[in-house]
């Protein structure tokens, strides 16, 4: 599968016997993006199967513990294990003196380059891009600095119609100018449309994780026709009132935005500990947005 998410942990705040703290992986085309990294990710990542030496790439939404615990530990073995590459982490700017103290104080000296990108607090902004992939931020709005993150899968070329190639003898270096959506001038100068010569390309794929924040409507245009939206929704709707109180979302606001922003699938998480059974927050999510999903660890969701 080219795009895919796979669940490491959906719990807030404090891990439980059956849900660790919030991580999950988001692979594109063998690309591997770890998305924030709570306490007994690296665990999980074993448990699951992802091997660790693909991760290059580390993105983390803010700066507490339930998302940055596991971290110190993660890049310990991957020292350990004797990684040479980059690693390149988005992250507030205060991680690099977390972790830096961290080394500092256990004497570490990592066998491989962490590559800061900081994530600006108030505007979003691109912060990875390749010839296939293209990653932004989204400014949630939590009790200390927190970005969300979309990534999308760039639009596809055209597929040639070979048929269409053969009977009007196109020769082999003006196909690519066609890919790019040009139409093709015959030697007589007629237009042959370049609808005539292609198949529509594939719908690009793309994911956006939101966690952690306040139901709040300013960053629901970013999500306008998201296909998989990972929506925290730490708590049911009755307790809306601590729900405010500690910047986080219920179910039923998480369907709210996920119906707002007409995605196509959503998936919730980061739930509070309080909450041995998640069905309940499901129930609640459906109520308003069917094509929800628990956030399950171990569970992987593709979009294609
Ligand atoms: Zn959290
Ligand atoms: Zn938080």
């Amino acid at each position: 599968m080219s795009f895919e998410i796979t669940i490491l942990g959906s719990s807030s705040a404090t891990p439980t016997l059956n849900r660790n703290p919030s991580s999950q992986v988001v692979t594109i085309y063998d690309r591997y993006f770890l998305v924030d990294c709570g306490e007994g990710a690296q665990m999980q990542m074993r448990k699951y199967k992802i091997k660790f030496a693909k991760i290059n790439h580390i993105f983390i939404s803010h700066l507490h513990g339930d998302h940055i615990l596991g971290l110190p530990g993660f890049l310990s073995s991957l020292h350990l294990m004797n990684r040479s590459n980059d690693l390149h982490l988005y992250c507030h700017e205060p991680l690099k003196e977390i972790l830096e103290v961290q080394f500092k104080h256990s004497e570490t000296y990592l066998k491989f380059n962490i590559v800061y990108h900081f994530l600006n607090k108030a505007q979003s902004e691109i912060i990875y891009e390749d010839d296939k992939v293209l990653v932004e931020t989204i400014i949630l709005n939590h009790r200390i600095p927190c970005c969300g993150f979309i990534f999308r899968e760039k639009p596809a070329m055209l597929s040639i119609r070979k048929d269409k190639i053969e009977a009007y003898n196109i020769l082999p270096q003006d196909i690519p100018n066609i890919k790019r959506g040009n139409d093709y001038i015959t030697e007589q100068g007629k237009v042959i449309p370049c609808k005539e010569l292609t198949y529509p390309p594939k719908e690009p794929q793309s994911y956006a994780y939101c966690s952690d924040t306040l139901y709040d409507e300013s960053y629901a245009a970013k999500l306008m026709g998201i296909k998989l939206l990972y929506h925290e929704a730490t708590f049911l709707h009755d307790m809306i009132k601590r729900a405010k109180e500690t910047y986080h979302t219920t179910a039923k606001q998480a369907a709210e935005m996920a119906e707002k922003c007409k995605v196509q699938k959503l998936l919730i998480g980061h739930f509070s500990a309080r909450y041995h059974d998640l069905e309940p927050l499901l129930h609640e999510a459906r109520q308003t947005f069917p094509q929800t999903y628990l956030a399950k660890e171990g569970e992987v969701f593709s979009l294609n």
